[in-house]
C-alpha cells in the first residue's frame, strides 16, 4: 500500500486525503490544532461558490468541474452541505468585472439571466442601486456550508485507512524525500507527501514560503425585519460596488455574511484572530451602505477572521519538487475548488496527468 504523508487538516488537505484513501493509500494527515481547526480558512458557516470569475475562463469551466466534484462528495457524506441559492453579480460600470463575466458565460455557455435594475431588485427588495445597474443571475452557485463540510469530511475519514494526527506541527520537510520532522523531533517518511498548510506555509521555510498572506475580516450581521425573508429566499450577491463586495445568505440556520474584498490587510494567523466587532463591522457595512435599503438598521454581530496566501498573479499554484506536492496561492477562492483538487491531485500521483499539465490547470490555463 502507498503511504501518503498530508501536511494541513483545510479542506485541500481533507479531500486529498479523502481522494487517497478512495485510491488505496494509506494516509497520514498531520495537523497543528484540531481537526477541522477552527482557525483554518476553510472554517465557517459558509464559503461561496459561483461561477463568476470575470474574464478567467480557466477558473470558470473549472467551477462547472467543482460542481461534479461536490456531488461526489455528497454521495459519499449521503449529505448536501449546499444552498443552491442561485448567485447574482452586478455591474455599475462598463467593463468592470461583471461585464466580463457575461462575456466569458456567453463564451462558454453558462447557463445565465441578464437583469436590468429594476429586474435585480425584484429578485433582491433589500438593494437600491443606481441607474444603469443591471446583474447577471447564474442559477446554480451558492452557500457551501464550509464548517460543517470539513466536519463531515473529518468524520468519514475515521475508520478509513488513514491515521489522523491532531496537534502536531511540522517544523521541517524534505520535499526530495517525502518525509516531515514533527515539533517533538519524531520523523514521518512517505512515498510521497503533500503541503497544504494554507497560511501557515511561511513557517516552513521553503521557496514557495515568501508569498504575501493575508488577514480577511468577514462580518455577520443581522439585516431590518423588513427585508429578512429576502436575504434568505434571495441569491448569494457578488460584485456588488467597488472592492468587489459580496453577500451569503442566512440559510439553513447560517448567518448572513457581508464581505468586501477590498478589505484584506497583509498579516499572518501569528497576527491572532481577534477582531474589533465596532469598528470593523461599520467599515465592512459602510462599503454596502450605498446599496441596501434601510442601510441603517443593519446590526453587525460577529466578524470572522481567517488567513490567505495570494500574490498579484492570484493563480492558484500546485507544484511537484521531488516527491512532494505544494498546494499554494489558495486566495478566498479555493474553498469551492477543494474537492476537485483533492481528485487532480491523486490523478497526477496516479499517472493520469503530468504534474505540468496540473500546474497549468491550477493556474487556471
Ligand atoms: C475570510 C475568507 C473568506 C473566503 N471566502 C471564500 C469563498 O467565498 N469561496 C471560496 O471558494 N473560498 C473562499 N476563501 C478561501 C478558502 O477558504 C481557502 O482558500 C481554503 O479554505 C484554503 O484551504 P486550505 O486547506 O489550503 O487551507 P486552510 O483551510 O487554512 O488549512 C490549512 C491547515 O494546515 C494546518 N497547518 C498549517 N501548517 C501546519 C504545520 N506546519 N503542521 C501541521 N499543520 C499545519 C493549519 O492548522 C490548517 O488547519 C475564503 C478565505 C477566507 C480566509
Amino acid at each position: 500500500m502507498k503511504h501518503l504523508v498530508v501536511v494541513g487538516a483545510g479542506v485541500v488537505g481533507l479531500s486529498v486525503s479523502r481522494a487517497a484513501v478512495k485510491e488505496g493509500y494509506r494516509v497520514t494527515l498531520i495537523e497543528q490544532g484540531p481537526i477541522p481547526n477552527p482557525h483554518s480558512a476553510s472554517y465557517d458557516q459558509h464559503r461561496m461558490i459561483r461561477y463568476q470569475y470575470g474574464a478567467a475562463e480557466g477558473y470558470t469551466r473549472m467551477v462547472g468541474d467543482a460542481f461534479g466534484a461536490w456531488d461526489r462528495l455528497w454521495a459519499d457524506l449521503g449529505v448536501k452541505l449546499f444552498h443552491d441559492s442561485g448567485a447574482l453579480a452586478i455591474s455599475l460600470s462598463p467593463d468592470d468585472s461583471t461585464t466580463k463575466s457575461l462575456k466569458t458565460f456567453q463564451k462558454l455557455g453558462i447557463s445565465h439571466q441578464v437583469l436590468d435594475r429594476d429586474g435585480v431588485e425584484q429578485v433582491c427588495p433589500q438593494l437600491t442601486l443606481p441607474d444603469g445597474a443591471w446583474g447577471l443571475l447564474a442559477a446554480t452557485g451558492g452557500p457551501l456550508y464550509a464548517g460543517r463540510i470539513v466536519e463531515a469530511l473529518a468524520q468519514w475519514l475515521v475508520g478509513k485507512t488513514i491515521d489522523m494526527r491532531t496537534d502536531s506541527k511540522v517544523v521541517k520537510v524534505d520535499r526530495a524525500s517525502a518525509s516531515v520532522i514533527l515539533e517533538d523531533g519524531s520523523s514521518i517518511l512517505g512515498d510521497h507527501l503533500v503541503i497544504a498548510a494554507g497560511a501557515w506555509l511561511g513557517d516552513l521555510s521553503l521557496d514557495a514560503s515568501d508569498v504575501p498572506s493575508y488577514r480577511q475580516a468577514l462580518c455577520y450581521v443581522e439585516p431590518p425585519e423588513a427585508y429578512a425573508d429576502a436575504w434568505l429566499h434571495g441569491p448569494c450577491i457578488s460584485d456588488l460596488g467597488p472592492g468587489g463586495n459580496y453577500a451569503l445568505p442566512p440559510t439553513d440556520g447560517n448567518g448572513l455574511k457581508f464581505g468586501s474584498g477590498s478589505y484584506r490587510r497583509l498579516g499572518k494567523p501569528s497576527d491572532g484572530f481577534q477582531s474589533d466587532l465596532a469598528l470593523e463591522g461599520a467599515q465592512i457595512l459602510a462599503n454596502f451602505a450605498p446599496f441596501l435599503r434601510q442601510a441603517d438598521h443593519y446590526r453587525p454581530v460577529r466578524i470572522q477572521v481567517g488567513y490567505y496566501v495570494r500574490d498579484v498573479s492570484r493563480r492558484f499554484r500546485i507544484e511537484q519538487h521531488g516527491r512532494t506536492t505544494l498546494v499554494t496561492n489558495c486566495d478566498g477562492q479555493m474553498f469551492k475548488f477543494g474537492p476537485l483538487v483533492g481528485e487532480r491531485v491523486l490523478g497526477c500521483l496516479e499517472g493520469r496527468q503530468a504534474s505540468s499539465d496540473l500546474s497549468r490547470w491550477a493556474a487556471g490555463y
